[in-house]
């Protein structure tokens, strides 16, 4: 659908945007601690950090994923069921890969994998 290219310069806006945000976030991550710190406390911090970095890449892939199923022209069908997403949704959300019901699905099934402890 032609009317979807409109959907690139916006995924390809969020992309860049993400990455220099890692690029900044990993910049804290390797600078040195301050010594006053306590150990527990610069762990913890870097966790946080960590954490954020995660959450980044895990949306950089998402809005790099979404680039690839444009240029395959498969931008817009939900992974799962393979119906049409609403162009309202992707409006809001451009790298949205699912449906709102098969994301709704998603989310919960998610939410019940992290609620299993991770191994120790
Ligand atoms: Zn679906």
């Amino acid at each position: 659908m032609l009317t979807l290219k409109r959907y690139r310069p916006l995924l390809e806006a969020r992309a860049a945007e993400l990455r220099e945000s890692l690029a900044r976030r990993h910049g804290i991550e390797i600078e040195p601690s301050a010594e006053e710190m306590e150990r527990t406390m610069q762990a913890a911090e870097r966790d946080l950090v960590s954490a954020t970095l995660d959450e980044g890449h895990r949306k950089l892939r998402e809005v790099e994923a979404a680039l690839v199923r444009l240029d395959k022209g498969k931008f817009g069908e939900c992974l799962r069921c393979g119906d049409q997403i609403p162009e309202r949704r992707l409006d809001a959300l451009p790298w949205a890969a699912f449906c709102i019901g098969c994301q709704e699905e998603a989310d919960r099934l998610h939410r019940l994998v992290r609620r299993v402890p991770a191994a120790a």
